[in-house]
This record gives C-alpha cells, structure tokens and sequence, in this order.
C-alpha cells in the first residue's frame, strides 16, 4: 500500500488536534459559557451580590505568606492551586492556607504542559500531585491544569476521580518580569466583574513577580471592597 507522506503528516496534525488542542478550546468554550451563567445567576438572585473567586496557582513558593498576610488582613478568603513539588517544599504554608480557611485545588505535580506531555506521563503526574497532596493532608477536590491545557488523559482523569476543573475569566499577566503592582492593579479593576474568577500567581514568574503580585492585591483588595465585591472561595460544586 501506497501512503503518502503528506497523508501520514496530515493524520498526525489531526491526531494532535484531537489529543490537545480540540479538548482545550472546547472547556475555554465551556469555561465562558459558565461565566455568563453564574453571571446571570448572581445578577437574577441579588443584583446587588458582587461575589468574586480569587485564585492564586503555581505555588506554594517564597511569596506565598507575604499574600497570606494581605489577605488576612482584609479578611479575604482566596483558592489555592499549588504544584505539588513545591506543596511538598512547603509543607507548612500549606497547613497555614487552610488553617486560615483557604480553599486548595492541586495545579499537577510538575506544571507541565499537557500538549506535549504523553497520555501516560501526563496521567502520572497528575497521579502523584493527587496523592502528593493527600499525603499532606490535603486532599483535592478541584482542578486546573498548567496553562489551563488539557489533554485526553487529563480529561479521563479528571473524570475518574470525580474533581471539578476551574479555568478563569481574568487574568493580569503577574507572572511577566517586566509587570509593575501599579498595572497588575489596574488590570483586575478594569477586567473584574461579579461572577469572575481571577487567576493570580504566588509561585514561579520571573524576577520575584509573586512579590509585585502581593502587592498589587494591597492596592486592588480595598479598592474592590469599597466597589461592594465580596471574595469567596470556589466549591467542588463550581
Ligand atoms: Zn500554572
């Protein structure tokens, strides 16, 4: 049989799309919808409700107290997705984000990319994060995946272990080297809205950006409470 090379190509890019790239538009697709949804939802309940998800991934890390610090101080309860090789680093800052009534999702163990990450080393990865933070004593019922990518072995097990997976609506680019507190500030006042999930970073980033990250929140929290937001944590139940 005589199969072309253009053919064998073709069939990768396909089997590539439908691996990665597909799933993931389809749950950013999903991930809108639900936006709008609980949008509305809020707005029909109490329109005067400016409920807001704070989120912070990529840690536990270095950084990682000092937003522990201004969110105490305003009372503030956010959601935690931590790499569990740093969790495991940090063990400490993970008994303090829930003694202090903090939410934990699990953000994998090694924060790689799943599209370029085979079925069985993304499944393990996500394996060991899981039992990772269970062996810490704390177990995870909710999810996000590096650079919010999935792939087909993320999705089945995701869906085996019964987790929910939280993607965002704003993102402030904080993890940049070259982002100043003052602009990461501005950002979440002009890209918030009730209902949004705001992602955040307390690890990794460049040139200490948790820290800019920190102090960005010092500036954007009162500004956002006097605009009548209220934080809460995000539910398995979404
Ligand atoms: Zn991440």
């Amino acid at each position: 049989m005589n199969i072309s090379k253009g053919k064998i190509g073709a069939a990768c890019v396909l089997a590539g799309l439908s691996y990665s790239v597909i799933p993931t538009v389809i749950k950013r697709g999903k991930n809108c919808l639900q936006f709008y949804r609980r949008k509305r939802h809020i707005n029909k309940q109490n329109p005067k409700e400016k409920k807001i998800y704070l989120t912070f991934d990529d840690g536990p890390g270095y950084y990682t107290e000092e937003i522990l610090e201004i969110l105490k101080r305003y009372d503030v309860k956010a959601t935690f997705f931590m790499v569990s090789d740093f969790a495991k680093k940090y063990p400490e800052i993970v008994r303090r984000v829930q003694r202090e009534g903090h939410a934990v999702g699990m953000h994998s163990r090694r924060h790689k990319n799943p599209m370029f990450e085979s079925p069985l080393r993304s499944y393990r990865d996500l394996q060991q994060g899981y039992m990772d933070m269970q062996g810490l004593g704390a177990p995870v019922k909710m999810f996000r995946p590096p650079w919010g990518i999935v792939n087909m072995s993320v999705l089945f097990w995701q869906k085996q272990h019964g987790l929910t997976m939280h993607l965002w609506n704003v993102m402030t680019e904080d993890w940049r080297g070259d982002e100043t507190a003052e602009r990461i500030a501005d950002k979440l006042m002009r890209r918030v809205k009730p209902g949004s999930i705001i992602c955040l970073h307390d690890g990794r980033g460049k040139n200490n950006a948790p820290l800019r990250t920190a102090m960005a929140l010092e500036i954007a929290i009162p500004k956002l409470e006097a605009q009548g937001y209220r934080f809460v944590c995000l539910s398995k139940e979404g």
